[in-house]
């Protein structure tokens, strides 16, 4: 299918973007089934989108700068 771009669904808004333009941000979820015992622990990773102006408002482009960034400096030393 020319010119026709797969959709997705803005995960805060909930706004249709191309998925081109859409902003993938990976997020770590950590999870303990108890308080107390900090040996049990759950992470899971989750892919959230975000169309632009949600991102920008979350500061999700500033965030991957400095990840750039830092991968950058790691590279470097
Ligand atoms: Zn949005």
């Amino acid at each position: 299918m020319r010119g026709k771009e797969q959709l997705v669904r803005c995960d805060n808004c909930g706004r249709t973007v191309s998925r081109s333009k859409a902003v993938v941000d990976e997020r770590v979820m950590r999870y303990g089934t108890d308080m107390n015992n900090k040996d049990i622990k759950f992470m899971t990773r989750r892919n959230v989108t975000y169309c632009i102006s949600c991102a920008k408002h979350k500061g999700i482009f500033e965030r991957k700068k400095q990840q750039a960034a830092r991968a950058a400096s790691r590279y470097d030393t």
